[in-house]
């Protein structure tokens, strides 16, 4: 039987490497806050909303929300974008997706401010993941995926990693973040050809396709160990993986679940930036 890699146990580790930090803060009269920016109703923004408002709260975070509805333009947005910009009492900003169509998303994320883009969203934000310094913060997910296999003491150097998927918010930044840590990294994507050859020679597999359940037993081999990143509505409505969990789990050494998984680590690592945020700013 495979090992079940829970988030939760690196996401409270993380939490809980926060309090003194926090406490620091407190002596200096600095409450760290993080605002989050939302259009509309959307129940995947609104999900991610209710976590990231959770974990902030656990750790000792303030959290403000503004909502503006899902018939703002661009300007009202940059208009909210320039106030908590400008608000010293904030340290952490969240623009939650999706914006609705008729806002210009790369206008929006040009106007943040990279030093409070706590979700590794801004060009300087993506530069120090690719660079290695600078300001900015890496996107939460592929720090989540990073903090998990650290936590569950997996190494990494010279580990052999294919991750399927290279978005710029998931698997571009991750094969990054892990060839900083000396792994030899895959990156599949829908062009790949054969990528269950290339799946099956991997140590480490992080599946962020975004496909429901697409990852079978042809993907894998015993000694593997999954990250599924993937959130998906399944065929009968309930949120499953990338990977097919069932049938895929007896056969590998560990993987991560969904729920429960890498997601429940994400907003913990957006709080460790909230805070980081709030110990160099102003
Ligand atoms: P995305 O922007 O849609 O990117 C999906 C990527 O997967 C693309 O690069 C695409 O290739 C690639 N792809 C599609 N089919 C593939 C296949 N059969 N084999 C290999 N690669 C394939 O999605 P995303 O924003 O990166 O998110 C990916 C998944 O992670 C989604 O399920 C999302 O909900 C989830 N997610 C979870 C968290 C979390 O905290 N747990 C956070 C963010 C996202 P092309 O580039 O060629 O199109």
């Amino acid at each position: 039987m495979s090992e079940l890699l829970y988030g939760a146990p690196a996401a409270q580790a993380i939490l809980a490497s926060l309090e003194d930090r926090i406490q620091a803060l407190h002596t200096r009269g600095r409450e760290p806050c993080l605002a989050m920016l939302r259009c509309g109703e959307d129940p995947g923004a609104l999900s991610y909303e209710r976590a990231a408002a959770r974990s902030c709260s656990k750790a000792g975070i303030q959290v403000r929300s503004v909502v503006l509805p899902w018939t703002a333009g661009t300007e009202d947005l940059l208009r909210a974008v320039d106030r908590v910009n400008g608000d010293q009492s904030v340290h952490g900003i969240l623009v939650l997706r999706p914006l609705p169509k008729q806002i210009d998303t790369q206008v929006i994320f040009r106007r943040l401010r990279h030093d409070k883009d706590v979700d590794g969203i801004t060009v300087p934000s993506l530069a120090r993941v690719f660079v290695g310094r600078g300001g900015g913060f890496a996107p939460c997910t592929p720090e989540a995926c990073i903090a998990m296999l650290d936590h569950y003491g997996v190494p990494l150097a010279g580990a052999r990693v294919v991750i399927l998927g290279r978005s710029l918010i998931v698997g571009r930044p991750l094969s990054m973040l892990l060839v900083a840590r000396d792994a030899t990294v895959t990156l599949c994507h829908s062009r790949t050809r054969d990528p269950a050859s290339l799946c099956r020679e991997a140590d480490i597999l992080i599946a962020a396709a975004g496909k429901a359940e697409f990852v079978d037993e042809s993907y894998v081999n015993p000694h593997q160990i999954i990250l599924d990143v993937g959130v998906n509505e399944g065929s009968d409505g309930t949120i499953c993986g990338d990977v097919a969990f069932e049938r895929v789990s007896p056969l590998v050494r560990a993987i991560s679940p969904v729920p429960r998984g890498v997601g429940t680590v994400t907003t913990a690592v957006l709080a460790r930036h909230v805070v980081e945020a709030a110990e160099t700013l102003f």
